[in-house]
C-alpha cells in the first residue's frame, strides 16, 4: 500500500486542476500539487494533499519534489489560457506554456516518470475545415496560445520516441461548469471565459456583458463552441491515466461534448436558467477567435472509455451559477 506512487498535478489550485485533485482523491490516488497561485487559490487544494508553492518551470524546485516523492505520472494543467492575451503578449505565452513545459518534461525524463498527461487545446486546429473536428485533421493554430500548446504536443511526440515515456495530449474544447457537489469551481474574479462572464452578469456581479462578433459565418453570426463540463474533463484525465498505466500507446485526444452552441445561444440559456434578463452589448470581433470549434469525441469514448455525464448545457450553466452564487 505504501508503495503507491503519486500523481503530480501542476496548476492543481486552479479551476480545472482543483477538480482533478478531487477526482484523484475520490479514485484513491495520491495527488501532489504544484501551483504558483498566480490564478489558483490555496483553499482550492484539499488539506490532505501535499502542496508546493512555486513555478513548474523551475527545474530545481520540481526536481526536489520528484526526488522526495515517487511520482508515477504528471498531469500538467498550469498554463496561460486567454487567447486575446496571447495575441497581445505572445512571448509570455511561449515562455510559460512552451519553454516552462520543456523544463518540466525534462524533469519527468530525468526522474524516469513513465506517464504524462498534457492539457492541450482545440486551439491547435485553428479554423478547422470540417466540423466536428477529428484528431487527425491538420493542425493550424491561428493564435499564439494554440501555437504555444501545439509545440508541447510536438515535444512530447519526440520525447516519447526517445525515452520510456507515454503521454496523453488532451485537446480541450470549452471547459465550463463547476463541481456538482459544490466543492470547486472557477474562482478567479478576472476570468474571461464566456459562461463565467454570463453567470457573473446574471448575478449582478458585472453590469451586463459583451458579445465579441456577430458577423461570423454561423447561423446567428456569433462564434460556435463546444462546452464540456469540468468534472467530465477531470474524469477523462483519470481515464487517460488508467489507459497509459494499462500500456496504451501515447495518444492525442479531443475532449468536448460534440455539441456546438453559439455565443448568443449560451447567453439565452444563462438568462433562462438564472431567470435574469441582463444587458448584452454586441461588439466587434475579438482577436484570435475562430468561428466554429466543435469536437468529435469518438476517440476519447473508444480509446479511453470516457463517457461525459454532465454534457447538457443547462446542467453546466446550473452548476456554474450555483458556484458563482456561493463565491
Ligand atoms: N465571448 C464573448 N463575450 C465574452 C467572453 C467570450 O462574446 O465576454 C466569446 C468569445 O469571443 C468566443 C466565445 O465567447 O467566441 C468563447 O470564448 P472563451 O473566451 O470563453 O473561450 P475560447 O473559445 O476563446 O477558449
Amino acid at each position: 500500500m505504501s508503495q503507491q506512487r503519486h500523481i503530480l498535478v501542476t496548476g492543481g489550485a486552479g479551476y480545472i486542476g482543483s477538480h482533478m485533485t478531487l477526482a484523484l482523491l475520490a479514485a484513491g490516488e495520491r495527488p501532489l500539487v504544484i501551483d504558483d497561485l498566480s490564478a489558483g487559490l490555496r483553499s482550492a487544494v484539499p488539506a490532505e494533499v501535499p502542496f508546493f508553492l512555486g513555478d513548474f518551470g523551475n527545474a530545481d524546485f520540481v526536481g526536489e519534489i520528484m526526488d522526495r516523492y515517487p511520482v508515477e505520472a504528471v498531469i500538467h494543467f498550469a498554463a496561460s489560457v486567454v487567447v486575446p492575451d496571447s495575441v497581445a503578449n505572445p512571448l509570455a505565452y511561449y515562455a510559460n506554456n512552451t519553454v516552462n513545459a520543456r523544463t518540466l518534461i525534462e524533469c519527468v525524463v530525468r526522474h524516469a516518470i513513465p506517464h504524462f498527461v498534457f492539457s492541450s487545446t482545440a486551439a491547435v486546429y485553428g479554423e478547422p475545415e470540417v466540423t466536428p473536428v477529428v484528431e487527425d485533421q491538420a493542425t493550424d493554430p491561428i493564435n499564439p496560445y494554440g501555437r504555444s500548446k501545439l509545440m508541447v504536443e510536438w515535444m512530447l511526440a519526440d520525447v516519447a520516441k526517445a525515452h520510456p515515456l507515454s503521454y496523453a495530449a488532451l485537446r480541450y474544447f470549452n471547459v465550463a461548469g463547476a463541481d456538482p457537489q459544490g466543492r470547486a469551481g472557477q474562482s478567479s474574479p478576472n476570468a474571461t471565459h464566456l459562461i463565467k462572464i454570463a453567470v457573473q452578469a446574471a448575478l449582478g456581479k458585472r453590469a451586463g456583458m459583451e458579445v465579441y462578433g456577430t458577423d461570423y459565418p454561423t447561423a446567428d453570426g456569433s462564434c460556435i463552441r463546444d462546452y464540456v463540463h469540468v468534472s467530465d474533463l477531470a474524469q477523462a484525465h483519470l481515464d487517460a491515466l488508467n489507459y497509459l498505466r494499462g500500456g496504451g500507446p501515447s495518444l492525442t485526444c479531443n475532449l468536448g461534448d460534440a455539441t456546438g452552441y453559439s455565443v448568443l445561444e449560451v447567453i439565452d440559456v444563462v438568462k433562462r436558467v438564472s431567470g435574469v434578463d441582463f444587458d448584452v452589448r454586441l461588439k466587434p470581433r475579438r482577436a484570435g477567435d475562430p468561428a466554429t470549434l466543435v469536437a468529435s469525441n469518438q476517440r476519447a469514448r473508444t480509446m479511453l472509455g470516457w463517457t461525459p455525464r454532465y454534457g447538457d448545457l443547462e446542467t453546466i450553466v446550473r452548476h456554474a451559477l450555483a458556484w458563482e452564487r456561493g463565491l
